[in-house]
């Protein structure tokens, strides 16, 4: 049953890629540490099974289980989100091939980008993508070979249209990429509104318990996939074993998890727009969020990012440092609560470009502990 795609998602979740182990029937496969294979004469592999940058069971697992939820046919998974969007990229692009991007995307995504790609001779343009009238100019001027969006993005939580994004992007030959890491697919599917790649930080969300770094991408094209599959085989970053099973067992709790994450959110959001000294919320799901319409069609739910304009620089400064439950760390997506600055933490590497993210910002990361204790430590830090 493990990729009947005519299930649910939580069931999916849960099941796809999980099969029982055959010789014991033990109902969690087990963790396939070995590094080789016997082969049964020379040649003669097991399931095509050789050495463990090549293959392991317990990627296949984890790789089985992400192209169910997000419905692909083929997944592929690596040791973090930058090693996916490595890989992807360099099986796109050569010299003079162009990328799209997003102009509030992940800091890592346009490090890898305008650092390690540009002086290889790939260009970049920087948009607006939720605004689709300058995405459609920005094409129509010169084709890129990928355009690359976030949404929700990182932390204004923009939306943009996918499947609008798509049809631009296909008209000019270009393929379409979202980065999923906000949302999860337990709440939106890129590659069913069209986009042709699905990335993700599997460190987020997706592993969702702040203890394993991961990345993966999810498509349906075959030729791309085997073109990725064989740079994921050839330059090795892999996820390791022990990443793979993590990534797996925090999967199986996504839909419960994206649920009570969307709840919180909503309530953390809806106290702070209350507030006197909130200047700006952005959630995707409160009916004053621009995107809002958009999101509650493209979206099942809202998620767990909420970020916060408070008054000045320093009072946003203030309330990151005086939360107790929300932890000040980076990252996102784990059941614990975080807060963090974008301006001199996440963010610091884009301070004084155009992606630049305001000084009054907090980004909060909604965990899935007890709501009244969320909310009253969120109170407390206002006031202070
Ligand atoms: C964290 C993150 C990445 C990078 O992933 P790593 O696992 O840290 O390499 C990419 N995109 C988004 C949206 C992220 O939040």
């Amino acid at each position: 049953m493990t990729t009947d795609a005519a299930r649910g998602f939580a069931s999916l979740a849960v099941h796809a890629g999980q099969d029982f182990d055959p010789t014991t029937g033990a109902v969690i496969p087990p963790v396939h540490f070995s590094t080789t294979y016997a082969q049964d004469g020379i040649g003669g592999l097991r399931n095509g099974y050789e050495y463990g940058r090549s293959g392991n069971p317990t990627r296949t697992a984890l790789q089985t289980q992400l192209a169910a939820i997000e419905g692909g046919a083929h997944a592929l998974s690596f040791a973090s989100g930058l090693a996916a969007e490595d890989a992807l990229l360099r099986a796109l692009l050569k010299p003079g091939d162009e990328v799209l991007l997003g102009n509030d995307v992940y800091g890592g995504t346009y490090r890898l980008l305008a650092r390690v790609l540009a002086p290889w001779g790939v260009g970049l343009r920087v948009v607006d993508m939720s605004d689709l009238d300058e995405v459609r100019a920005a094409v129509a001027e010169r084709a890129p070979r990928i355009v690359w969006v976030e949404t929700p993005s990182n932390p204004l939580l923009r939306i943009t249209d996918i499947a609008g994004l798509a049809a631009i992007g296909h008209e000019v030959g270009a393929l379409v990429v979202v980065d999923n890491t906000f949302a999860t697919p337990a709440l939106q599917r890129p590659l069913a509104l069209g986009a042709d790649v699905v990335v993700h930080s599997t460190t987020k969300y997706l592993g969702g318990h702040s203890d394993v770094v991961g990345g993966a991408l999810v498509l349906g094209d075959d030729a791309l996939a085997e073109q990725i599959g064989f740079l994921q085989f050839a330059v090795g970053a892999v996820s390791g074993p022990l990443d793979a099973w993590l990534t797996t067992r925090g999967i199986k709790t996504l839909a419960v998890r994206m649920q009570r994450h969307s709840e919180n959110a909503l309530a953390v959001a809806s106290l702070l727009e209350g507030s006197s000294r909130v200047a700006r919320v952005y959630y995707p799901g409160l009916e004053s969020h621009p995107g809002h319409a958009l999101a509650a069609r493209q979206m099942s739910g809202f998620g767990g990012i909420v970020s916060v304009a408070l008054e000045s620089g320093e009072a946003a400064r203030r309330f990151a440092e005086s939360t107790q439950l929300f932890q000040l760390a980076e990252s996102l997506g784990g059941v614990e609560s975080l807060v963090n600055y974008p301006d001199a933490m996440t963010h610091a590497s884009v301070r004084g470009t155009d992606a630049a993210v305001p000084v009054e910002v907090v980004r909060l990361s909604v965990g899935i502990e007890s709501v009244d204790d969320l909310l009253a430590d969120v109170e407390q830090a206002l006031t202070r």
